[in-house]
């Protein structure tokens, strides 16, 4: 096979590609809309799943100097406040998953991401370019070569989906999200610098943890909408606000303020991409959310993209069948999205669970040893890891 892929999309996904193919030899464009590589929202968690893989590719000491590792995920009931869970993380996370468990801005991780591909000579940047109309003739327009694989990491609005054949479709997941950020002085009392923080309550629930970039915290607050808010504008901000706070009133007062309080919330209908194909067995194959988006609800979208961007690097690096590495790529890849998105479904009908439901959830958790919850996450989170 030619060494020459083409990567529409430079988020995590594909400025990951980009590192992983060129480790293994290959050559290769990165064509992004953006003229200006700047990240929206806030926070990101990253698993010890992707961690592993930004290691390997010489990331982590870069990663250490700006994220925390923090000590636990906690889960709180956001009423009361009672505890309900708590897994270690930290040192514990390195000794069990072979890999930290960091909370980091997005801004610093495209940072980091962006001055490995910017060190790389196989790695061509070419910002300011949007891909419509025939990819391939688009791509060659911009790079000058026609590519023998395009990899579509072009996020949940793909274009590059619509090239291939019975890929899935955007759908609305009756779930909005708020994002937000306030200082660690508006946090007092209420989170903990060294915890990701996750509150429950009905039909809504809210994850808290510290950035070190902002000398805060960031926050996503996510709660039940209609399909009317599927869409970003066509209904009044203020409405839409008081609809957001509405859904905390019988919360815990300090929550409620620090929600009412916090700097420029911004409003993100939550959508997930259905099950379709991820490639055309010739010419393109999508990752990340452009093939399989889904929910936050196991905070693991960007940790998938991650994986899927190594994973195909070893597909391709593995044969000169570009039919064949495609199709083991997929294949090898779909159990271990319907896994984690099995997990983001139960997350989100645990988190938001009421009445008798809540009260059975609580027990069940309350029952769970440190050792119960840590094991529960070894398949999602040990994943790559050398056997122990
Ligand atoms: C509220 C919320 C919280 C989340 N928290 C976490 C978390 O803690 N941990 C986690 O792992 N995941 C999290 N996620 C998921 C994560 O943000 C996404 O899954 C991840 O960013 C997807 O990365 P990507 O590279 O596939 O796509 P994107 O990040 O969307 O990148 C796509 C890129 O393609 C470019 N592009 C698009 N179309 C074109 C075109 N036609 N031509 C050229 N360029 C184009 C875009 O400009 C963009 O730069 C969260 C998501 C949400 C909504």
């Amino acid at each position: 096979m030619s060494k020459t892929i083409a990567i529409v999309g430079a988020g995590v996904g594909g400025l990951t590609a980009a590192l992983c193919l060129t480790r293994r030899g290959f050559e290769v464009d990165i064509i992004e809309q953006a003229a200006l590589l700047t990240e929206v929202g806030a926070g990101l968690q990253i698993s010890p799943n992707a961690s592993r893989i930004l290691a390997e590719l010489g990331l982590l000491g870069a990663l250490e100097a700006v994220w925390t590792e923090p000590d636990a995920i906690t889960l709180a009931d956001g009423m009361s406040l009672r505890p309900l869970a708590s897994v270690a993380s930290g040192r514990f996370a390195r000794d069990r998953w072979h890999a930290p468990y960091g909370v980091l801005h997005r801004a610093s991780l495209q940072r980091i991401l962006l001055a490995a591909v910017e060190a790389e000579p196989r790695c061509h940047l070419h910002l300011g370019h949007r891909i419509d109309g025939d990819p391939q003739r688009a791509i060659a327009a911009i790079t000058g070569r026609t590519p023998t694989l395009i990899v579509g990491a072009d996020g949940i609005w793909s274009r590059l989906r619509n090239t291939v054949p019975g890929a899935g479709r955007v759908q609305f997941s009756g779930n909005v999200a708020w994002r937000m950020t306030v200082t660690r002085h508006a946090a007092a009392g209420l989170l903990r610098p060294d915890r990701v923080s996750a509150f429950l309550g009905s039909r809504a629930h809210l994850v808290a943890y510290p950035l070190r970039e902002i000398d805060g915290f960031n926050l996503v607050a996510i709660i039940e909408g209609k399909e009317t808010d599927s869409v970003w504008v066509g209904k009044d901000a203020d409405v839409r606000r008081h609809d957001y706070l509405a859904a905390f009133s019988a919360w815990n007062h300090g929550l409620r303020t620090l929600l009412k309080n916090a700097d420029s919330p911004s409003y993100w209908p939550l959508c997930t991409v259905s099950d379709g194909a991820w490639q055309d067995g010739a010419k393109t194959v999508l990752i990340g959310d452009a093939a399989h988006a889904m929910t936050p609800f196991a905070a693991q979208g960007a940790a998938m993209a991650i994986e899927d961007a190594s994973a195909l690097a070893t597909c391709l690096a593995d044969t000169n069948d570009i039919t064949l590495a495609l199709r083991v790529f997929e294949t090898g890849r779909r159990p271990r999205i319907a896994q984690v998105r099995r997990r983001a479904a139960f997350n989100r009908f645990a988190y938001h669970a009421r009445g008798p439901l809540r009260i059975g959830r609580n027990v069940i958790l309350s029952m769970k040893g440190p050792e119960a919850l840590a094991a529960d996450f070894d398949w999602l989170y040990g994943y790559g890891a050398p056997a122990r």
